[in-house]
């Protein structure tokens, strides 16, 4: 399903659910004057058209499919980097991130026509080079010639707390306990599914996040762009 993409200048960031993938590339890609693109935005948004038309992921992988393929997804960022997701001209970017959407991405995300829509629509992202993409499958299948290849980890009661703190604390729609249960059922999925599944890429830098701040990770992530000459060393 994949194609190897040109060689441009182009930065993957991997790793499992809540573990900072998407916010340390966003500021990433501001200092370096790059784009950005968060991959899990597309899932999620495919998933919510799926849940939007009410259609049977078990019995009607086809329509998923189809849906997958011919779906609008823009993704567009204003000049401080802040993202917004529309489907089909609709904003969705508060929607894609509902409790409902997070349980059943990872079913959406594992049926090989969804990934292969997705991965083509990423790759053509990728051409136009001076890219930074997070998700799963970056480094392995999206863009296995990228120029740096991060992999992020950090434990996953860290990454549910953050994630609580970020999105459920004011709120109270989710517990701890159920964001943590949630991670973990989610990270298994992505991990074992059969068609790329979640893992670093032979060549990927693995970052520990655990006892690191959010700085800490950019600064570091920064670091080995300037060793591959991929930021001016004044920024
Ligand atoms: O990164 P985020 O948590 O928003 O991703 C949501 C889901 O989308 C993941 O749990 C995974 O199932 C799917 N995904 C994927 N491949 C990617 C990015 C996300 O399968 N490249």
């Amino acid at each position: 399903m994949q194609k190897e993409t040109t060689v441009t200048d182009s930065i993957a960031i991997d790793g499992p659910g809540a573990v900072g993938k998407t916010t340390v590339g966003r500021i990433l890609a501001l200092r370096l004057g790059w784009l950005f693109l968060d991959t899990g935005a597309m899932y999620r948004a495919i998933t919510l058209a799926v849940q939007q038309k009410r259609i049977d992921t078990e019995r009607n992988e086809s329509s998923v499919v189809l849906l997958a393929e011919e779906s609008g997804i823009q993704l567009t960022q204003n000049g401080s980097g802040a993202p917004r997701i529309f489907l089909d001209g609709l904003d969705v970017t508060d929607a894609i991130k509902s409790a409902e959407v997070e349980r059943q991405v990872s079913f959406v995300s594992r049926i090989g026509g969804v990934r292969s829509a997705m991965v083509k629509k990423q790759q053509e992202m990728a051409m136009r080079g001076k890219i930074i993409m997070a998700g799963r499958d970056i480094g392995t299948v999206v863009m296995p010639g990228a120029k740096l290849k991060f992999f992020l980890t950090g434990t996953s009661e860290i990454r549910a707390d953050r994630r609580f703190k970020e999105m459920y604390a004011a709120s109270g729609a989710q517990t701890p306990a159920e964001v943590l249960a949630d991670l973990i059922r989610r990270d298994k999925l992505d991990s074992e599914r059969e068609i790329s599944p979640l893992k670093p890429a032979h060549d990927a830098i693995l970052v520990d996040t655990t006892n690191l701040t959010l700085d800490q990770v950019v600064d570091k992530l920064f670091q080995y762009c300037r060793e591959r000459k991929l930021a001016s060393s004044g920024k």
